[in-house]
C-alpha cells in the first residue's frame, strides 16, 4: 500500500522502485524512481534531507545513474528501503509532495552513461534456430556453445532510450540475384533481449567470481538489439557482427534492481556437459520474467507477435560476467551486458523475426491484414516485461522499450 495510487496491474508498485533519469519541460534532468504513475524526483528528496545521510552530495542531481550505481548494493538497498518508507502506508504525503511529478509531465532519458556494451548469445533455442536457418543440414549449435557464453563487443555509443526513432541502416548486402550492392537494409529485425548493467567496477587482471556477481550487477533493463540481417550476413565473416548491429540498440528507461528481481529468481536449465569450474554457480539466477513483443504499423492496431519467458536462458548473468572477466578484462560502471535474443521452443515464442518467419520464408500475419517477413518503415516495435502479478506475488515490471522505424537516408551514387 502506498500514499500514491498504484493500479493492480502497474509495473511499478512499491515492491519495484526502479531507477532512471527524467527531464522536466525546462530541460533539467535528475535521477528518479516511479511508483504507479507518479515519478519521484530523488534529487529533490535528497535536498530535502529525506534520504540516507551517507549519500554523496548531488548524486541524484545529475543526468546519469553511474555515480549512484558505483556506490554498490548497500546504497541501492538503503535508498529503496527509504523510498518505500516515505511512500508506504505509514508514509507522509505532505513531506514528499514537492518531489512528485506526473509521469506525463516528464521525458525519460537514457538512464546511465553506457560504458562498454557486450551482446551475448545465451538462449539455446535461439542459437539452435539460427543454426538451422543459416546452416541447414549441419549441427545447429557451434562446438563452443555449451562450453562458454558466446558473445561479442558491441557499440555503446548507439544505445538509445525507449521512444527514440530508429533509422533504417544503409549497408552492403547481397540481393536476390546474388549481386552485392549498397542501400537500405531489406531485412531489418528486432531482437528481444534483457540486459544487466554494472554498478561497481572490477579490477584489471582479476576475474569476477560467479559468487561475487551480486556485488557488480546493479539491475536489468529490456533491450531491443536491432539487427540488419542482410548486412550482417554479408559482413560477419571472419570477425563477427559489425554494421549490421551497431546502428541502434534500444533500452527501457527504468533499471529494475537486483533486489526487486530476487524473489523471481529460479533455477536455470541443467548444463550438460558440466561447465568449467570458473563458470559454475549454485545460485538460481534464471529469472521468471514474462516477455512480449508487439509490432504496430504506423497508425494501426498492434499485434503481439511473441510471448516468451527469460527463465529458459541457458547462461545466466554470473556466468556471463565470470566469462567476460576470466581473461583479466575489466567491467566498469555503466557497462551493459545483453543476454542475446530470448526465444522459447514454441513457434509463438521466438524473439526475432528471423526465427518467427524462419528466415523470411513464413510471413507473420498482422491484425491490420498485412503480413511481415521483416520490419517496414513506420513499424513500431514494443517490448514489455514483468515478473509476478498472480498468486499473491506483486507484479514487478520493466514498463516497455519501444522504437519506430524511419526510412533510410538516400545513399546516392556520388561518393
Ligand atoms: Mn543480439
Amino acid at each position: 500500500v502506498s500514499v500514491v495510487a498504484v493500479a493492480a496491474d502497474s509495473d511499478f508498485p512499491l515492491a519495484n522502485i526502479p531507477f532512471g533519469v527524467v527531464a522536466t519541460s525546462d530541460g533539467r534532468e535528475r535521477v528518479a524512481t516511479i511508483v504507479g504513475d507518479v515519478v519521484v524526483d530523488l534529487a529533490a528528496l535528497h535536498r530535502a534531507g529525506l534520504l540516507p545521510p551517507a549519500l554523496p552530495d548531488g548524486v541524484f542531481d545529475t543526468r546519469a545513474l553511474n555515480r549512484f550505481m558505483a556506490l554498490g548494493p548497500s546504497a541501492t538497498h538503503a535508498v529503496r528501503t527509504r523510498v518505500a518508507e516515505l511512500l508506504g502506508a505509514d508514509g507522509d504525503l505532505d513531506a514528499v509532495r514537492a518531489a512528485l511529478l506526473e509521469r506525463e509531465a516528464v521525458a525519460p532519458r537514457l538512464p546511465f552513461q553506457v560504458g562498454d556494451y557486450v551482446d551475448f548469445y545465451s538462449s539455446l533455442e535461439h542459437a539452435t534456430n539460427m543454426g538451422r536457418i543459416l546452416r541447414p543440414g549441419t549441427e545447429p549449435l557451434p562446438e563452443n556453445w555449451r562450453h562458454l557464453p558466446v558473445g561479442y563487443h558491441g557499440r555503446a555509443g548507439t544505445v538509445v532510450v525507449s521512444g527514440t526513432p530508429v533509422t533504417r541502416p544503409n549497408g552492403q548486402r547481397r540481393g536476390e540475384g546474388g549481386a552485392v550492392d549498397a542501400g537500405p537494409s531489406r531485412r531489418l529485425d528486432f531482437e528481444l533481449e534483457v540486459g544487466f548493467v554494472i554498478g561497481p567496477a572490477s579490477t584489471r587482471g582479476r576475474r569476477v567470481k560467479t559468487v561475487d556477481a551480486a556485488q557488480h550487477v546493479f539491475g536489468f533493463v529490456l533491450v531491443n538489439d536491432w539487427s540488419a540481417r542482410d548486412v550482417q550476413a554479408f559482413e560477419y565473416q571472419p570477425l563477427g557482427p559489425f554494421l549490421g548491429k551497431s546502428f541502434a540498440t534500444s533500452i527501457s528507461p527504468w533499471v529494475v534492481t537486483l533486489d526487486a528481481l530476487r524473489p523471481y529468481f529460479v533455477a536455470p536449465p541443467v548444463q550438460e556437459p558440466p561447465v568449467e569450474p570458473y563458470l559454475r554457480t549454485d545460485e538460481p539466477w534464471a529469472i521468471d520474467l514474462e516477455l512480449e513483443v508487439d509490432i504496430a504499423p504506423r497508425g494501426k492496431t498492434a499485434t503481439t507477435v511473441t510471448r516468451t519467458n527469460f527463465a529458459s536462458m541457458y547462461w545466466t548473468a554470473p556466468q556471463q560476467l565470470a566469462h567476460l572477466t576470466v581473461n583479466g578484462a575489466t567491467v566498469r560502471t555503466g557497462d551493459l551486458c545483453a543476454s542475446g535474443t530470448v526465444s522459447g521452443a514454441a513457434p509463438g515464442s521466438r524473439g526475432s523475426l528471423m526465427e518467427a518467419t524462419w528466415g523470411g520464408t513464413d510471413p507473420l500475419p498482422l491484425a491490420d491484414g498485412t503480413t511481415r517477413t521483416f520490419l517496414e518503415d513506420g513499424d513500431e516495435v514494443v517490448m514489455r516485461g514483468w515478473c509476478g502479478g498472480g498468486r499473491g506475488t506483486p507484479r514487478v515490471g520493466f514498463g516497455d522499450v519501444r522504437g519506430a522505424v524511419v526510412p533510410a537516408p538516400p545513399l546516392t551514387s556520388a561518393p
